[in-house]
C-alpha cells in the first residue's frame, strides 16, 4: 500500500513532464473509458490528494490510485528510447507528449470525471497531510469523534487524515510510545502524534528514500516497520509484527493490517 509521500513524488514527476504540454496520446485501458480520448488537449497539472493522483486536463480529471501494486513510470521518447520496465498488459493508462510517455501500471483505480465534480469525488478524504490546506485541528476532531477506536486503524483511515499508509502508522505509533491497539482516547498526546505524522510526511515528500529515524543508513531507516525480529533501536527488545484490524477490514479482505511495534516501548494497553 502506498504512502502519501510516494504518491506526492509520483505526481511531481508526472507534473514535470506533462504540465503545460499537449497530449499526443491518451490511452485509457479500462473498458468503461475506452472511448475517452483527450489527445490534443493540454495538461494543466498533476497533483496528489491524499493517496490519489489527479491529472487535470481542461474540464476533465483522470484520477488514479496505486493501491497495492500500482506505479507510474515516465519514459523519454525519441531514438533509442527505453523499453517499459513493466509488462505491457499491466498498463492501464498511457499519456504521451512529443517528448515523454507516462504509463500507469497495475493501477488499483482509474476513473475519469468532470472537474466540476472534484470536491464531491474527494469529499470522503480527511485533511491532506501534504496539502497546502492541511488542517491539524480538523484531523484531531475526526480522530476524537471515535475515542474507543484503536489508534492503528484510525491513523490509516483516510477519512480522518489523508496520506498515512502502513509504514507511517507503525512509525508514528512507535514515536508516540503508543501500542497500535490502544484506543484513541488513551493516546497521551494526540496533537503531538498528528504533528509527528505531518512532519514525517513533509520531510520525506521529496526524498528518494523514506527515512523516519533521521539517519539514511540502509539498516535503520525505520524504527519498527519491516524490522520484526530485530532489536529495538531504543531499548534492544525484539520488534514484533502482527495483524491488527477491525471487522470492516476483514470483511473487505484488506491487506493493510500488518503493524510492527516494540513490546517494551509500546506496552499493550
Ligand atoms: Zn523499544
Amino acid at each position: 500500500m502506498p504512502e502519501g509521500d510516494s504518491v506526492y513524488r509520483q505526481a511531481a514527476q508526472l507534473h514535470r513532464v506533462l504540465a503545460g504540454r499537449t497530449l499526443t496520446t491518451c490511452d485509457l485501458r479500462v473498458p468503461s473509458y475506452a472511448a475517452v480520448d483527450l489527445s490534443g488537449r493540454v495538461v494543466d497539472d498533476v497533483v496528489a490528494h491524499g493517496k490519489y493522483l489527479l491529472c487535470r486536463i481542461g474540464d476533465t480529471v483522470i484520477r488514479s490510485h496505486l493501491k497495492m501494486e500500482g506505479v507510474w513510470h515516465v519514459y523519454p521518447l525519441g531514438p533509442g528510447h527505453p523499453r517499459w520496465r513493466r509488462a505491457a498488459h499491466t498498463a492501464r493508462c498511457v499519456l504521451a507528449t512529443d517528448e515523454h510517455q507516462a504509463v500507469g501500471f497495475s493501477l488499483g483505480e482509474l476513473v475519469v470525471f468532470p472537474r466540476s465534480e472534484s470536491a464531491q469525488r474527494q469529499q470522503h478524504l480527511g485533511p491532506d497531510l501534504l496539502g497546502d490546506d492541511w488542517d491539524a485541528q480538523e484531523a484531531l476532531r475526526r480522530l476524537r469523534a471515535r475515542p474507543e477506536r484503536a489508534v492503528g486503524p484510525a491513523l490509516l483511515d483516510q477519512h480522518n487524515l489523508a496520506g498515512i499508509g502502513n509504514v507511517y502508522r507503525s512509525e508514528i505509533c512507535f514515536l508516540a510510545g503508543v501500542h497500535p491497539s490502544a484506543p484513541v482516547s488513551a493516546v497521551p498526546d494526540l496533537p503531538g502524534m498528528v504533528e509527528t505524522a505531518h512532519r514525517l510526511l513533509q520531510v520525506n515528500r521529496l526524498r528518494p528514500r523514506r527515512v523516519t529515524t533521521g539517519t539514511a543508513s540502509a539498516a535503520v531507516r525505520t524504527w519498527v516497520y519491516g524490522r520484526d525480529g530485530q532489536l529495538c533501536l531504543r531499548c534492544r527488545s525484539r520488534i514484533v509484527r502482527a495483524e491488527i484490524g477491525e471487522e470492516e477490514d476483514r470483511r473487505r479482505g484488506r491487506d493493510d493490517r500488518v503493524v510492527h511495534w516494540c513490546p517494551h516501548c509500546q506496552p499493550q494497553p
